[in-house]
């Protein structure tokens, strides 16, 4: 049995029952293949896959918080931090009834390659809780997000690990987490955190920076192919915050967006999604309704229940931008038969092994996660610079480097491709960048 293949079974064996966390270390050990065969003498000797694959801590902690009715609640608080070799500990929060800690694991290994790819010193984590904020109030919010950071303050800090935002958690709920740290800590370390507000540290264009990101990345695969975004038609999932950025980058440039998704189901708009349509996104976000009917409901079009787009709807490119396995053999199938040419994956891992799989066999161009949605947790690093010089770029500045990063992740991933005679294989492409840049790093530290 190959190093690759021993590691996964050992993987699988230790973590039973993380599907989901055992579903992106399978397609990542697949993918650098090539790359361990090459080292494999040094990579085994110093356990390299061993230590990859297992977290470099897995803190899980009570939260105990007041709702409006003077009644108290208790939830449960995550944070894995997976692995620093190339910086602090980096990655963000998620707030939602479903967080476990097979989601915990997932996302921060993910986070591990992605930041890696970003070229910015930055390591893997994430964290979050299984509190769900739909329907709580603002001040539920506030008492929740202050209970969290209480225990969570004594694990991060801006030189240790740097939580952001995810999914249920913005600029406000970071608003809330930092006040607390800073109220506990006593002391005004801003780059503690990121996708902080204006007023106390953060930064221009990281709001739309994931969806900027994702977009930008995709006019260099659409150039490697030849064409560009102006006149395509793009279906979109989700309709948070990176799905608001993406939407507004496509536009700019001269696409159109027909659908949102949201729990409740999906809204197809052929006029496309544009003007104040996008930032009535931003109020159905606010709102903590979490329906995407509210949109056809104020710009009458049509809606769905309970369904995807994906398959129901042709679009030149599929953009997932709302959650993890939202796109299954199925849907890969229904999209093959459609004739849809592009999946560009903006939500971490949102295609199963199998989707993926059976996407790139027939032909689709597959753009993965880790590169794709990496703009959000760079433009994060971005933050931290300013922090630590203790100034502000302007966003014409930020924008720019954004740019400058997502086309250098493109262009890493195809060198890393010529490397290994590869054709364009972007998923393969990612991984195997991701992983030797961190590899490489944990080699000239030494076992610890
Ligand atoms: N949650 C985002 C991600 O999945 C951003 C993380 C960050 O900015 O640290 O990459």
């Amino acid at each position: 049995m190959s190093y690759v293949q021993d590691v996964f079974e050992m993987t699988a064996r230790e973590n039973r029952g993380q599907v989901q966390f055992l579903q992106t270390v399978g397609e990542v050990l697949r993918s650098i293949q090539p790359a361990v065969e090459q080292n494999e003498g040094v990579l085994k000797k110093f356990r390299i896959l061993e230590r990859m694959v297992e977290p470099d801590r897995q803190l899980i902690f009570r939260v105990t918080w007041e709702d409006d009715k003077g009644e108290f609640h208790v939830n449960r608080g995550y944070r894995v931090q997976f692995n620093n070799a190339i910086g602090p500990y980096k990655g963000g929060l998620r707030f939602q009834g479903n967080v476990n800690l097979d989601m915990m694991k997932f996302l921060a290994f993910e986070q591990t390659f992605k930041n890696s790819l970003t070229s910015l010193p930055m390591g893997g984590a994430k964290g979050g809780s299984d509190f769900d904020p739909t329907g709580k109030s603002e001040n539920e919010i506030m008492r929740f997000c202050q209970a969290f950071m209480t225990e969570l303050y004594r694990h991060i800090g801006p030189n240790m690990d740097v939580p952001a935002g995810d999914m249920g958690v913005g600029g406000r709920e970071i608003g809330y987490l930092f006040g607390q740290y800073k109220r506990i800590v006593g002391a005004f370390e801003n780059g503690v955190l990121t996708g902080k507000g204006l007023s106390y540290g953060g930064s221009l264009i990281r709001p739309e920076a994931t969806g900027y990101g994702a977009t930008y990345f995709l006019t260099e695969v659409l150039r490697h192919e030849g064409e560009n975004i102006k006149g395509k038609t793009f279906c979109l999932s989700g309709f948070g915050n990176v799905a608001w950025g993406a939407t507004k980058k496509i536009t700019e440039l001269g696409g159109k967006v027909v659908t949102l998704s949201g729990p409740d189901g999906y809204v197809y708009d052929p006029d496309g999604v544009s003007g104040e349509k996008m930032d009535f996104m931003l109020k159905m976000r606010a709102s903590n309704r979490n329906l995407v009917k509210d949109y056809a409901d104020r710009y009458p079009c049509e809606y769905v229940a309970g369904k995807k787009p994906w398959g129901n709807v042709k679009a030149d490119v599929y953009m997932p931008c709302a959650t993890q396995n939202e796109i299954t053999l199925d849907d890969a199938v229904a999209m093959v038969a459609m004739g849809v040419p592009v999946l560009n994956e903006v939500s971490n891992m949102p295609t199963t092994n199998e989707a993926c799989a059976y996407l790139q066999q027939h032909g689709v161009l597959v753009a993965p996660s880790k590169a794709v949605n990496a703009g959000g947790v760079a433009t994060s690093g971005l933050e931290m610079s300013q922090n630590s010089e203790r100034l502000n770029w302007s966003a014409q500045e930020v924008d720019m480097r954004l740019r400058d990063i997502m086309r250098d992740i493109h262009d890493k991933i195809c060198d890393t491709l010529t490397e290994y005679n590869m054709g364009y294989n972007l998923v393969a492409g990612a991984n195997l960048a991701g992983f030797k840049k961190v590899a490489e790093a944990m080699l000239a530290e030494g076992v610890y």
